[in-house]
């Protein structure tokens, strides 16, 4: 299936990840500490990553930046403290494309991996959805500029406002799975400018964003007290 490396230094925890995602047929290998996993990121050619933010010697968060410069589309997918929040939103600003908090149901972390995977290989928000590189003229598809607030949908520029542009990149990284209201003004309040933003701001955003992708097969659907989900018409 997949190769996959797993950063955790709670032994038991590590051994049992292992055990379970090579059940599932994955090939694992493992990192203690945040030093080992970019060894074997340095060495490595991994389809995605399940990483710890507490970690000894370089800690998770720090891990995750070093390797999103060098690999942008990675999936990775982090490991959060019960109550870390901020951590959680750290985290996803720094690239980070699920999490879970911990302690969490293996069943649920094996299904998240999965869908992880699973997008990672769509064209629409596969490898390269948050590269840099010019896009491929792929009609319907959607690639979100990973530095400028713009992105291309079938290889025409769409301009985006800052909330807009992180709103988007949140949907896109969770396509296929809700995004709380929370966690969307959690992103925009984790910025210094933007602390007063409220909850009626962001229907207006979402509205916008709509406007921006009518035309194309994707679609922000509101689930009525849950949140937005991004959804493909034209995935196959
Ligand atoms: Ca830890």
């Amino acid at each position: 299936m997949a190769h996959l490396l797993i950063v955790e230094d709670d032994e038991l925890l590590r051994d049992g990840l292992s055990a379970q995602l090579m059940q599932a047929g994955h090939r694992i290998d493992t990192a203690a500490d945040g030093e080992q996993a970019l060894a074997r990121l340095e060495t490595d050619a991994y389809e995605g990553v399940v990483l710890d933010l507490g970690l000894p010697r370089v800690d998770g968060l720090t891990v995750l930046r070093r390797l999103r410069q060098r690999l942008p589309a990675l999936p990775v997918l982090i490991l959060t403290a019960r109550d870390g929040i901020e951590d959680r939103v750290e985290g996803l600003n720094a690239g980070a494309d699920d999490y879970l908090t911990k302690p969490f149901n293996r069943d649920e972390l094996l299904a998240r991996l999965q869908s992880m995977l699973r997008r990672a290989s769509l064209p629409a928000f596969g490898p390269g959805a948050r590269s840099a590189s010019a896009p491929a003229p792929d009609p319907g598809s959607l690639r979100v500029d990973p530095v400028l607030p713009r992105a291309w949908l079938g290889g025409e520029v769409i301009d985006l406002t800052q909330r807009e542009w992180s709103l988007l990149d949140l949907l896109v990284r969770h396509s296929g799975q809700v995004v709380s209201r929370e966690d969307v003004l959690a992103v925009w309040q984790s910025d210094p400018g933007e602390a007063g933003v409220t909850s009626n701001a962001l229907e207006v955003y979402v509205h916008r964003l709509r406007r921006k992708l009518a035309g194309s097969t994707l679609n922000i659907r509101n689930i009525r007290g849950l949140g937005y989900l991004l959804e493909n018409a034209g995935a196959s």
